[in-house]
């Protein structure tokens, strides 16, 4: 492949904006070489400035659920637009999103919507520490919930990939508030409500979490948690920013029967514009302004070409039984890559749920941050490059989920299966 159009692009792009990129992980910095800067993306495919063409599993990491520049999607888009693209004023546009969302996911009965997901669960503890009157926060390590002060604290994503999970510029005062314990380890959460309960506003988790790699919950670790922070008069926050209509239509909460009481939405509520939402049950959500006493805003929240992008996105979704389209699709395609890893004799472990997938680089059981890094980011990389050269587009991190579309074909996932066979042999070879 040529890259000298995109090798010239992102050159100059790091002269102006820091690494180039405006969202770390995008710059290909802990995996090397230059990533390919974008022109185009039309269903499963992105286009670059070169005119390569590579089948996309990142998909804007994660909003895309019907594919890049979906019909019904653009054309709401557009006609929004005609009509002006911001008033800040209600519109009848969020009223239905809200409805839809409050549908879609039983336990919220009030939403609130913002503009990415680090607003949203930043709200989402600002509620949870007015309502309660607590300051401590639980967050599990390698989840990441957006780059706010209480919650970049051993993050997972971009923040594990760049080795820097605790940021600095973080004040010690607030990273203080935050009790990190790992995934799937029901000792050490019960150790930090023996030791700190009653100060502790909320947990807040991933209940399927893809920021270090996609990792599950062990059989009845969600229903503790839930019971644990019940017994403490804990508020749960299930942040689905990455899960919510990923996992599956009634997101991972209705998969797993789980009843938080506030959830954070992000990426396929808006189809690939700005929006995030912040809603639970009533009683809570009336604590938030102008109704109540906690402040949060934004001038362009509730946003008109927003809105009518996440309506178009998560209405074709409901009507075309869209989820389990794609999980049956998740599942050919990880069989697939399970055969491939095998007949090269590469380790790996395939972890899927819905339309999400991760592949990880060890031959050791993957249920926690520690047990993710226990990958071969080499082999990692040897078979990310790989596939790369080969016209698909993966998450340029270990730490990453991949993600299916409608867009994507069966023609794709062989073009896929036939790139990884390569892949993985030349990690074999390595
Ligand atoms: N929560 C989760 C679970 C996420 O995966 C992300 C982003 N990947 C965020 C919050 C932050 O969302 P945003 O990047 O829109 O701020």
């Amino acid at each position: 492949m040529d890259h000298s159009k995109s090798q010239a692009a992102f050159a100059e792009a790091k002269q102006y904006i820091p690494g180039g990129v405006n969202s770390p992980v995008r710059s290909f910095r802990s995996i090397g070489g230059v990533p390919p800067v974008i022109a185009k993306g039309s269903g499963s495919k992105l286009t670059d400035i070169d005119g390569n063409e590579y089948i996309d599993y990142v998909l804007s990491y994660g909003p895309l659920l019907l594919g890049h520049a979906h019909p019904q999607v653009t054309e709401s888009i557009q006609t929004a637009a005609a009509k002006g693209s911001s008033y800040g004023a209600p519109t009848l546009a969020e009223t239905e999103l809200a409805k839809l969302l409050c549908t879609l996911v039983p336990s919220m009965e009030m939403v609130r919507m913002v503009n990415s997901g680090t607003e949203a669960t930043m709200s989402a503890l600002r509620l949870a520490r007015a309502y309660t009157g607590r300051e401590s926060i639980v967050k599990f390590i390698g989840c990441y919930h957006g780059h706010h002060d209480s919650l970049l604290v051993k993050a997972g994503s971009g923040a594990a990939t760049l080795g820097v999970p605790d940021s600095p510029g973080v004040p010690k005062g607030v990273a203080a508030n935050t009790i990190t314990v790992p995934f799937n380890d029901r000792a050490a959460l019960e150790a930090a409500f023996a030791a700190k309960g009653s100060d502790i506003a909320a947990v807040i988790m991933e209940p399927t979490p893809g920021n270090m790699g996609l990792v599950l919950p062990q059989d009845g670790y969600l229903e503790f948690i839930r019971s644990i922070t019940k017994k403490y008069g804990t508020l749960l926050i299930c942040d689905e920013v990455m899960s919510g209509f990923r996992s599956s239509e009634k997101s991972s909460q209705g998969l797993y029967g789980i009843d938080p009481d506030i959830t954070c939405l992000g990426k396929v509520i808006g189809g690939g514009l700005p929006v995030a939402a912040y809603g639970g049950k009533r009683q809570i959500m009336e604590q938030v302004a102008p109704v109540g006493p906690m402040y949060q805003a934004g001038t362009l929240s509730g946003n008109p070409l927003a809105m009518a992008a996440g309506i178009a996105n998560l209405t074709y979704m409901r009507g075309h039984n869209v989820c389990s389209q794609l999980e049956s699709m998740t599942a050919i395609l990880t069989g697939g890559l399970a055969k491939a890893a095998a007949k090269a004799g590469v380790p790996v472990q395939l972890h899927r749920l819905g339309s999400m997938f991760t592949v990880f680089f060890t031959d050791q059981e993957v249920y926690d941050y520690d047990s993710a890094c226990t990958s071969d980011l080499d082999a990692f990389r040897i078979y990310f490059h790989s596939m790369l050269e080969q016209g698909i587009y993966l998450p340029p991190s270990q730490f990453e989920t991949n993600f299916l579309s409608l867009a994507h074909t069966p023609e794709d996932i062989e073009k896929t299966l036939q790139a990884a066979e390569i892949a993985f042999s030349a990690v074999a070879a390595a």
